[in-house]
């Protein structure tokens, strides 16, 4: 028996199976989806079987060492859907798989010594074999060991090892039980204590966990101990789920009876359900129409059928408003996946899918690798957040595997959005999705309103700081009244386009519909698509004012700002660096929920799920920021961050204001968030990416190549441009070779190249190839990524 094993470790020239030999004893565990543990080189490496088969054509093979799993980790789909995976983002075999599985579950490797023959050690080497991993030594003593220890290993004298250590440990507590037939009377009558323990015991079943009985019988872990030595007690250990939320109980609820508009969104959705038939539907409905409701009662007629539901939300909306939803609705069928959990929290959730303990997934991006057996609906909320695309390799949407999956199950995807990406929409537009409209707020709420402050006019009254008078007029009135108020600046530091601030232009480029990015060190700004390349002007260009800059605003220097002006006010900043601890997103949100503070100011992480009913004013402090990133999807960004910002006031009985900052006011992702108008957003917004030339009209795919060197880099992506030109049909566009928006990571030089395209039926083949011959792994070689459908371009 021979097994094809792939090692994990992700690397070029070792991204194939490797034949081993099955050892006898071991025959009957190993199968296709296991993993185990194979001698490569001088080391031991964790890898997975890939197939078994009868004859290799290697002569002599090596056996293999043990196995991890006595169950496949990966079910065949799941083993297959890593195949489609590997080919749909060009990466490696074993990065498609590793991403299938919890962290806790790649191996971590000790590094240890092994003496080759009976030689003589000098004694300060030996004593440090006693340790248990040479890499921890540290002291000074044992950093002169480990160089006479490395003059050894020259000699051959010893050997290094590598050992698999399993990372992904499972936690177990030790029980007690009363042994066979035994009663209390069988006790002698002066053992007092143990005859307590017995009957606690018996209240139990006659099994309990000691640390529990030894709170319950007040009692120590000697008393338990003599009952096991005299065999009145049988100890045993049993596995626990280290579970997030066991502190947290959650109350039932039930359905709610739907309304006509609900019922006729869930209809076809419920007929393709018990049709076990794939369908993509696109739930378009604004905030509180009632998405969650439908989400939560098809999920409820698939677990009737005995099938299973994965429910993806964006990291930052897993609140615990959120799961609260779904376990009071489904209780313990739930399992949640997301950042926040510990690594063994998260393996333990894991774990509880792979054994059918429960039905229903709620998670972030990675959830919808979920190894269920039988799927019966995929539901992707917010399904224009770009966070469902993962940026590192394998870089895959979530929105593409879900549908792969949902093929294979022959079951429903919703994808559901208040602001939908164009790409969706324009799908169901074209039929290819089935487009499901909710057209009122649940509440009958109307959306709150929504007022723009041209800033250029509050710069020409005098006023330079980051507030208008408008808004700072409104914070003072809601405080009185002993509301809240939430303030939004754009993500911190990503903002270095250059705008007059008399007129609220931005410099653009001359041939490309994207801003120009400030570059300090040459004072110049850039265009990173075409590589068009100027000075920063000393005057506008369109009125000839002097008052031309740079922007960046962090949250911190406006909360500074807020200080000066109104230093009675409390205030809650939440950006990556208040909210970098584990829990203290949840901690900052209750403080503002009790009350205790008067303004939440925040990146775009308070956009999302935030429900207070005492909000009543929403401020967003420059509009623009998102706007001039050099990001054809710009404008799409600011318009459904602008709409969601908006959605976060006036949720309850008290109507709502927000009050939107900007320099451009006439842009139309302003305006027509401004009047929450979805559809006149995307007929502009379509026309616009038809003229330039973007999807949804075009594909997209970007090659980046990076070098210390940064003639080498341009250079292998001049070559790489010149190969694609030579290849691809007239009506592909490439644009570059030019250099990365973030030219330079790690001492790296960046370049890229993108494809903009149509149809191109072997543009893969070729990436693959390219990515074959430049992917070089030598010392001095470039390194290459290829992301065939890009989100952010960087
Ligand atoms: P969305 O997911 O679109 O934001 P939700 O499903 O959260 O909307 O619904 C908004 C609010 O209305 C929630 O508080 C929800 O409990 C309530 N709700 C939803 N459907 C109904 C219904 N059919 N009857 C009464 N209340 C409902
Ligand atoms: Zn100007
Ligand atoms: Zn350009």
């Amino acid at each position: 028996m021979i097994a094809s094993v792939i090692v994990d470790v992700p690397a070029k020239q070792i991204d194939r199976t490797f034949d081993y030999q099955v050892p006898e004893n071991l025959q009957s565990v190993v199968q296709r989806g296991i993993r185990v543990v194979v001698p490569f080189g001088p080391r031991k490496i964790q890898g997975f079987i890939l197939g078994i088969k009868e004859e290799s054509s290697v002569k002599k093979l090596k056996l293999i060492e043990e196995v991890v799993d006595i169950e496949p980790v990966l079910n065949e789909e799941l083993m297959s859907l890593s195949e489609w995976l590997t080919e749909q983002t060009l990466c490696y075999r074993i990065s498609a798989l590793q991403v299938m599985l919890p962290a806790a579950m790649k191996a971590k490797y000790n590094k240890f010594f092994h003496l080759l023959e009976d030689v003589d050690i000098p004694s300060h080497i030996r004593e440090l074999f006693q340790k248990e991993s040479p890499l921890t030594w540290k002291t000074a003593d044992e950093q002169h060991a480990l160089k006479d220890l490395q003059e050894l290993i020259k000699q051959r004298k010893v050997e290094v090892k590598y050992v698999v250590r399993q990372s992904g440990n499972v936690k177990k507590k030790r029980f007690v039980e009363i042994n066979g037939q035994l009663t209390v009377d069988d006790i002698p009558a002066n053992a007092k204590k143990q005859k307590l323990i017995m009957e606690h015991l018996n209240r139990h079943d006659g099994k309990m966990s000691v640390a529990e009985l030894k709170e319950a019988a007040g009692t120590t872990s000697a008393v338990i101990k003599t009952m096991i030595d005299n065999g009145y007690l049988k100890e045993f250990f049993s596995e626990q789920y280290r579970d997030p939320f066991a502190e947290r109980t959650f109350e039932k609820t039930e359905h709610f009876t739907l309304t006509p508009d609900q019922k006729n969104a869930i209809t076809p959705i419920l007929e393709k359900v018990n049709q076990y038939e794939q369908q993509t539907f696109l739930l378009h409905g604004v905030t509180g129409s009632g998405k969650t409701e439908i989400y939560l009662q098809t999920i409820d007629q698939v677990l009737k059928q005995n099938r299973q539901a994965i429910m993806l939300v964006p990291e930052i909306s897993l609140t615990p408003q959120m799961v609260q939803r779904f376990k009071g609705r489904f209780g313990n069928q739930v399992a949640v996946m997301h950042s926040g959990l510990s690594v063994g929290e998260k393996y333990d959730e894991w774990r509880k899918i792979h054994r059918g303990e429960v039905n229903v997934v709620v998670g972030a991006r990675s959830a919808i690798f979920a190894p269920f057996k039988k799927l019966g609906v995929i539901i992707i909320d917010e399904e224009h957040e770009t966070s469902y695309k993962q940026e590192d390799s394998p870089r895959y949407h979530a929105r593409d595997v879900a549908i792969e999956r949902s093929n294979r199950h022959g079951c429903p995807v919703i994808l559901g959005s208040a602001t939908p990406s164009l790409e969706s929409f324009a799908r169901a537009k074209k039929g290819n999705y089935q487009l499901l409209e909710l057209e009122y707020r649940m509440n009958q709420q109307d959306l709150p309103e929504v007022r723009v402050i041209d800033m250029r006019e509050e710069l020409r009254e005098g006023n330079r700081s980051m507030f208008s008078r408008d808004l700072l007029t409104e914070i003072e009135k809601r405080i009185e009244k002993k509301e809240q108020v939430v303030l939004f600046l754009n993500r911190r530091g990503y903002s270095s386009f250059i705008m007059c601030r008399d007129c609220g232009t931005v410099m653009q480029c001359p041939h490309c519909e994207v801003s120009l990015t400030y570059h300090r060190s040459k004072e110049s700004m850039k265009c990173h698509y075409c590589g068009h390349e100027e000075y920063v002007p000393n005057t506008c260009p369109e009125c000839e004012s002097e008052h031309i800059r740079y922007f960046g605003t962090g949250t911190q220097k406006v909360e500074e700002e807020l200080f000066k002006l109104m230093p009675h006010v409390k205030t809650i900043r939440m950006d990556v660096d208040t909210t970098s601890k584990k829990g203290s997103h949840e901690k900052l949100l209750d403080v503002f929920g009790r009350g205790e503070a008067d303004i939440l100011l925040g990146t775009q992480m308070i956009a999302k799920g935030l429900d207070f009913p005492n909000i009543t004013l929403v401020g967003v402090l420059s509009a623009d920021t998102m706007l001039h990133l050099p990001d054809f999807r710009a404008s799409e960004k600011t318009f459904q961050l602008l709409t969601q910002v908006s959605g976060r006031a006036g949720r309850h009985e008290k109507p709502g204001e927000v009050i939107i900052q900007t320099y451009t006011p006439e842009h139309f992702s302003i305006e027509l968030a401004k009047s929450q108008n979805y559809e006149w957003f995307y007929q502009k917004e379509m026309m616009m990416r038809k003229a330039a030339q973007y999807p949804p009209f075009y594909y997209l795919s970007l090659i980046t190549l990076s070098h210390e060197n940064v003639n080498k880099a341009a250079g292998v992506c001049n070559e790489i441009a010149d190969i694609l030109k030579s290849r691809l049909s007239d009506q592909s566009i490439i644009l570059g070779p030019v250099a990365s928006p973030i030219a330079r990571i790690q001492d790296k030089y960046r370049y890229q190249c993108i494809i903009k395209y149509k149809r191109e039926p072997e543009l893969k083949n070729l990436l693959k190839k390219i990515l074959d011959q430049y992917s070089d792994t030598g010392k001095d070689a470039v390194t290459i990524h290829i992301d065939v459908q890009p989100y952010i371009m960087m």
